[in-house]
């Protein structure tokens, strides 16, 4: 077999279709569509209330055993089995996956458009600034930023008489307010839209936020991994946001600080989820990109939505939780889906010989490193204790209720009887089916044997269940993850985390899912555990709250929120052609 050439070649020696082909073809209305180009399109939410009455497809997430730097494929193997189930299968289909950050694509890791023969097409502009959601989000996010900043500011020299003149400006010999403030009025419970009506009481509530500058949690934020972010605090003439309440305990809105519509304003075409296609021609939702550790590690509710729609009852989404199960797809159900009310049919759980048999006890690699004769030769001994890693994995999903197909994702060095033990020790550990697939060295073709196992999984009978309830309380919720998912023994919330738990719970937000922010590369909240660690007591260092995206974030251990970048970045081999602006060193 001829050798696999590299992404970019593959990305771009393929003939795109139109992208307003593409989507005529898929069932959008030429004025649902906004073009970007020929091989981007931003789809009108409006579509939503059209198709509103058509029954759901089939819907499907693909997942991984816990992450090692030997990479597991998961992106590759969402988009092989779309290519498989839509240009093979003849099914419609959908993929929809997030939108790569910059962090990985200039760090350590590169692109996340898939890889060889599966891939999202054309994958410089995929992994690079795409339609401009990415930026869309950083700019409303510090605007946000610097609002706190400012009203702090100006609240620290002003008196509320003075603050409530400027926030209340003349303007024709009169003041009014404007709709964002009375919202804030009304909020305050002062049920009136003149100016000249508020009593001197009513002013001076009504000007002074009183934000208290050690509690803001409020962040900036940049799509590059920046070390420089994680020392910034505040009162020092520099700033840290912890979390923004007022010096009465009560949380700031962006209403409270009149930023609200500005932000909408901001963010009003990234809500609209991104057309664009595998390199067989199927179609793909891009639509947002959180990180799994960090964040909740999943596409867009909106674009599952759009495309369940669009598939119809016959067809698939395919969507991909970042990381291992214990991460991005515990997050998945336990957030993702009880904000959407979408059930799940199939988990698929990836998994690579060489990241098994590093759970196996096998060394560790570092990058630019050749690889160990482990992971390139035949070795039984860790590539069945590595499984242990699996089973854990197969079981956390089946803690949903849904059935698992595991997909290994195949490399060339792996022998024959290595697959098989794979797949038979993914059966005996519950899995409905386990296949081998090749779908990186030969596109859709190598997955159709996958697409074909999640087609008659999704017809198997499923009890989707929620793994807590939301109103445990915090703890509760964080102590069931950490014992049933990652097989920890307890929890110990440290006292920051317990300050926190405090105080959500004194401001109403106890009753929200938790998304535990922990280190993606082992079960526990060390990354140099691998397999599945046991006798541990997962440390909670600090509980954030992320109010509006609906969840409590819980900082595990010493999770960094922002990561930095190695000392030899991908960047250094990234430049543009002068000649054809080609660019050249993604992959
Ligand atoms: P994940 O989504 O699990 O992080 P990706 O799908 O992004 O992983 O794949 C990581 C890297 O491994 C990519 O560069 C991809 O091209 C490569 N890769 C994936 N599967 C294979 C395979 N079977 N053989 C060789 N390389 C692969």
């Amino acid at each position: 077999r001829k050798p696999v050439p590299s992404d970019i070649v593959i990305s771009r020696s393929c003939a795109a279709k139109s992208i307003d082909s593409l989507a005529r073809e898929v069932g959008l209305f030429s004025d649902e569509v906004e073009l970007y180009g020929k091989t981007k399109a931003k789809v009108q939410l409006t579509i939503i209330k059209r198709l509103q009455s058509l029954p759901d497809g089939k819907y499907v997430v693909v997942t991984g055993i816990t992450p090692t730097p030997l990479g597991e494929g998961k992106s590759t193997t969402t988009i092989g089995l779309a290519q498989a189930m839509g240009a093979h299968m003849k099914l419609n289909v959908f993929a929809c996956v997030r939108q790569p950050s910059q962090g990985p694509t200039f760090g350590i890791k590169g692109g996340a458009a898939g890889g060889g023969y599966s891939q999202v097409i054309p994958m410089e502009e995929f992994n690079l600034h795409l339609t401009g959601d990415i930026h869309a989000i950083t700019a409303a996010n510090n605007l946000v930023a610097a609002a706190v900043d400012a009203r702090i500011f100006h609240e620290a020299t002003q008196s509320d008489k003075a603050l409530y003149n400027r926030l209340v400006p003349l303007s024709g010999g009169e003041r009014t307010f404007s709709p964002i403030q009375i919202n804030r009025l009304k909020k305050l419970g002062i049920q009136k839209t003149e100016p000249s009506a508020l009593t001197e009481e009513e002013i001076n509530r009504f000007a002074r936020l009183d934000i208290d500058p050690s509690s803001v949690t409020w962040q900036r934020v940049l799509d590059t991994n920046d070390r420089f972010l994680r020392k910034i605090t505040i009162g020092q003439s520099i700033m840290k946001y912890t979390e923004t309440t007022s010096r009465r305990g009560d949380p700031i809105t962006t209403e409270d600080l009149g930023v609200s519509g500005a932000l909408t304003v901001l963010m009003k075409d990234a809500i609209k989820p991104n057309l664009m296609q595998t390199l067989e021609g199927t179609p793909v939702f891009v639509h947002a990109g959180p990180f799994a550790n960090i964040a909740h590690g999943n596409s867009s509710i909106l674009a599952d939505k759009i495309a369940l729609k669009l598939v119809g009852p016959e067809g698939f989404v395919v969507t991909e939780a970042g990381f291992g199960a214990d991460i991005g797809m515990e997050k998945f159900f336990n957030i993702k889906c009880r904000y959407s009310g979408l059930r799940p049919h199939v988990v698929v759980l990836v998994a690579t010989i060489r990241a098994l048999k590093m759970h196996g006890g096998g060394p560790t690699v570092t990058a630019g490193m050749p690889l160990p004769k482990e992971y390139v030769e035949e070795n039984f001994n860790l590539l069945e204790k590595g499984c242990n890693n699996m089973r854990k994995q197969i079981e956390n999903a089946k803690h949903f209720g849904v059935p698992v197909v595991v997909a290994v994702n195949a490399f060339k060095t792996d022998t024959e009887a290595e697959l098989d033990l794979v797949c038979t020790l993914a059966k005996s550990a519950g899995a409905f089916d386990a296949v081998r697939c090749s779908h990186w060295a030969e596109g859709g073709a190598g997955a159709v044997a996958l697409g074909e196992a999640v087609q008659k999984a999704s017809s198997a009978p499923s009890n989707f269940k929620f793994l807590y309830d939301l109103d445990l309380p915090i703890a509760d919720k964080i102590r069931i993850i950490a014992q049933k998912i990652y097989g920890a023994d307890d929890i110990e919330l440290l006292p920051e985390a317990q300050h926190k738990v405090a105080l959500y719970t004194k401001q109403g937000f106890a009753n929200l899912p938790v998304c535990m922010a922990k280190t993606h590369l082992s079960l526990s909240h060390e990354a140099e555990k691998k397999g599945v660690p046991k006798g541990f007591i997962l440390p909670i260092r600090d509980i954030r709250a992320s109010v509006g995206a609906g969840f409590l974030f819980p900082l595990v251990g010493t999770m960094p929120t922002i990561p930095g970048l190695p000392t030899r970045p991908c960047f250094y081999d990234i430049d543009l052609d002068p000649e054809t602006e080609q660019v050249n060193g993604l992959f």
